[in-house]
């Protein structure tokens, strides 16, 4: 079998005992890449001093894995990563050109920095090494590693959504980032809707017919394009999540309240998620359902992100104060209709909280994805579970068809769907349950990294 050699914006690296880091990705990775003796190369996430420039790698070896890693310089960093990563291609994937703030400046730093990765990559690479390229920040990583002479087998995953034409040509210079594409052996989506968003904008580039039977053909060039959903650790979500069943400490959040049922949102902070229309939906719901009052409680759980962007920071306050006023306008001495936490909490406690929670309310206005939604089933107790409300913007609504799939733009429709699922008999709940438990234990993340290799393998 090939080495294999993942490269990503972050490299997770093993805890001092040499063990993987939390996170069902992370895991499946660091397995294939036992079992191939591999390479993971990404940004060390540290910022050189003063004007030093990026590079150069430094390396680790731990149970059979070695990394490689580079310090950027701060430049880089504001240009590739604050800059055309996560301030145009982020908002723009995601729907949200309103918040795109392109620049020349960024876009060169994007590919700067790539072409800093190819070639701090390529002294590393042998001939028959598979390469798995990760996520939007290095779409262009191929072209440059094939302009170095790299002629080895590179795939790429997009773990974001891919949007329609007229949104990604909203970017300047998109056809880059289709060329870029292009370069690729296999490129992996997580849905139908992303790879037809795909084959839409090459059509609109004037390529007819430009994925038949997954094979690709444009600017040049054949490859693969596939749909691979991602999947979690759904055994191990369920086995954290029975054993915190079994804690008094974390049966502690549902006899809180005696009698108050929870509805559980648990998001990064950022603006793809809709929190501020749940917390709005959630309010409806509470006003046009008196008897639920005292009784009812949004349990979110919301870790703050990329606060060196003024949009994040500025939703942080937002939330805070659409939170405070629910919470002063109908709470109690002894209720609050909201429980906000703004700091991240652990993969054990999160399955206890997930289990205790009789709804789980994952409305994200676009998601490539969203695991939250597939943690929340993976984590249920199969005798008495809980009703998933899922946008139908999250790549996780192919899946899981037994999850009420609601519009997360209109609070009065999730309001709705809340009251639906509270009031829910346990026998419709377990049907529902059963219908998505099965297709993740099934497609877990180790299907979907095996499934991803073995195309790439095969091309
Ligand atoms: N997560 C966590 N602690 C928190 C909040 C989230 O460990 O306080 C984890 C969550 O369990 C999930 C991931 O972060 O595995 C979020 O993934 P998702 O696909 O839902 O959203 P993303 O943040 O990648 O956009």
């Amino acid at each position: 079998m090939s080495r294999l050699v993942v490269v990503s914006n972050r490299v997770s690296l093993p805890d001092e005992h040499g063990s993987p880091p939390p996170g069902g990705m992370a895991i499946a990775l660091s397995a294939a890449l036992q079992r191939r003796h591999g390479l993971w190369m990404g940004w060390s996430g540290k910022v050189k001093a003063g004007e030093d420039p990026s590079g150069p790698i430094s390396r680790r070896e731990a149970r059979g894995i070695s990394y490689a890693l580079t310090d950027l310089s701060q430049t880089d960093l504001d240009d590739y990563y604050y800059g055309f990563a996560n301030r145009v291609l982020w908002p723009v994937f995601h729907c949200r050109v309103d918040l795109a703030e392109y620049s020349e400046a960024r876009m060169s730093g994007y590919q700067r920095v790539n072409r800093l990765f190819a070639k701090l990559l390529q002294p590393l690479i042998s001939d028959d090494d598979v390469i798995w390229v990760h996520d939007y920040h290095l779409i262009p990583l191929a072209k440059e590693l094939r302009n170095l002479g790299c002629g080895n087998k590179i795939g790429f995953f997009l773990h974001i959504p891919w949007p329609a034409a007229d949104i990604l040509f909203t970017v300047p210079h998109y056809d880059d980032l289709l060329r870029g594409l292009s370069c690729y052996d296999l490129v992996g989506f997580h849905t139908d809707d992303d790879l037809s968003n795909f084959a839409e904008c090459l059509r609109r580039q004037g390529l007819p017919d430009p994925i038949t039977n997954g094979v690709c053909q444009a600017y040049g060039r054949v490859f693969r394009c596939g749909v691979f959903p991602i999947g979690i650790d759904t055994a191990e979500f369920e086995r954290l999540a029975e054993q915190a069943a079994r804690s008094e400490t974390l049966q502690e959040p549902s006899q809180r309240i005696p009698g108050c049922k929870v509805a559980i949102g648990v998001d990064r902070l950022d603006y793809s998620k809709g929190i501020e229309k749940r917390i709005v939906a959630f309010d409806r719901f509470l006003r046009s359902n008196d008897h639920r009052i005292g009784k009812t409680q949004l349990l979110q759980i919301t870790p703050k992100s990329r606060t060196e962007i003024p949009a994040y920071l500025a939703m942080q306050k937002d939330v805070a104060e659409r939170v405070g006023r629910v919470d002063g306008e109908l709470g109690t001495i002894d209720w609050m209709p909201v429980h906000y936490i703004n700091r991240s909490v652990g993969p054990s406690e999160l399955a206890g909280l997930y289990r205790m929670a009789r709804v789980g309310l994952v409305t994200p206005l676009r998601d490539g994805m969203n695991l939250v939604a597939k943690e929340y089933v993976a984590a249920q107790d199969p005798q008495n579970p809980g009703v998933l409300v899922l946008s139908r913007f999250a790549g996780a609504a192919r899946e899981l068809g037994g999850a009420i799939l609601v519009n997360p733009y209109d609070p009065e429709a999730m309001a709705r769907a809340i009251e639906e699922a509270l009031d829910m008999q346990l026998d419709e709940r377990i049907d529902r349950w059963r219908a998505m438990i099965g297709r993740l234990r099934e497609y877990n993340v180790y299907r979907w990294c095996d499934d991803f290799l073995l195309g790439l393998d095969q091309r």
